[in-house]
């Protein structure tokens, strides 16, 4: 089963969320999507084993086949082809569609395999933890994102953290998961965003919860508004200082207050009842 953690915004506590899941229930594996600034593996704690660079095929020319006849620049909707006296591939454009090798009359397209990112694969006791990396300057994440997808563990439970908001990255991640966690603040911000991030999930199809970080604080009255979304809430974590205290250190809470891994492991109950009842 593949459970996703996703905000509307950053900075809610879906980190957080998703290593004290891992935590709680054990024996998982947790996929960090966030290839731009992964950070699960500091929370977890978890060593590193393994390394293995993403590539992603990259269109060549031939120039000596080449005849300047621009099929190449015309098919390319990315805008990645640029034709003058030569042809200029802008790598940073391509999304590796294989279209521009296709079109060419003169079979002067090659490709080669560039490197975008790296996979970290390691280990925190019996949980898993694979991340994903993307090179400085790459600006198409979907690629290592759908290399960390691929470690996703076919018989038992896998922890999905995407990266924060409601763009492409985000969509590439949470497909194909058989829940969606979505994580909160109590405030006006925090909700706009969240049924910004309702309005993109409902069409996928994905049965999801909201889970409420920092319940308690000011006065916004979040279980009014989860009503009007039509959006369960299915945990709030309170405002404590204990566990304030705990996330200043870095140290997952549920580490600490075992009281929260049995809520954890009743939300997994919720979860599958919720998910085989729509099987
Ligand atoms: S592979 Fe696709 S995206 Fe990349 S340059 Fe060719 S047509 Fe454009
Ligand atoms: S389609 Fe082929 S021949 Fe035409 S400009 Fe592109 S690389 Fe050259």
């Amino acid at each position: 089963m593949k459970i996703a953690v996703a905000s509307g915004k950053g900075g809610t506590g879906k980190t957080t969320v998703a290593v004290n899941l891992a935590l709680a229930l054990d024996n998982v594996s947790i996929l960090d999507c966030d290839v731009e600034e992964p950070n699960d593996h500091i929370l977890l704690g978890a060593d590193i084993d393994e390394q293995i660079p993403v590539t992603v095929p990259t269109p060549r020319v031939n120039m000596d086949s080449c005849i300047l006849c621009k099929k190449c620049s015309e098919f390319c909707e990315f805008h990645a082809i640029f034709i003058g006296k030569k042809v200029i591939i802008y790598d940073q454009l391509c999304h590796s569609c294989g279209g521009c090798k296709m079109v060419c009359p003169t079979n002067a397209i090659y490709e080669i395999e560039r490197e975008v990112g790296t996979i970290y694969v390691g280990y925190k006791g019996n949980i898993r933890l694979v991340y994903g990396k993307l090179n400085i300057g790459e600006p198409v994440a979907t690629s290592v994102i759908k290399a960390v997808k691929k470690y996703a563990n076919p018989n038992g439970i896998t922890i999905i953290d995407a990266s924060p908001g409601t763009s492409c990255p985000v969509i590439e991640t949470i497909q194909n998961s058989d829940y969606l966690l979505l994580v909160t603040e109590p405030t006006p911000f925090g909700f706009h965003d969240l049924s910004m991030a309702i309005d993109v999930v409902r069409p996928l199809g994905i049965p999801f919860g909201v889970i409420v970080n920092k319940a308690g604080l000011g006065g916004f009255d979040y279980k009014i508004r989860c009503k009007e979304l039509d959006a369960p809430i299915v945990m709030e974590i309170p405002f404590d200082k204990r566990i304030a205290e705990l996330y200043s250190r870095g140290a997952p809470f549920v580490e600490e207050l075992p009281e929260w891994r049995e809520r954890f492991q009743d939300l997994l109950a919720r979860i599958k009842r919720e998910v085989e009842v729509i099987d």
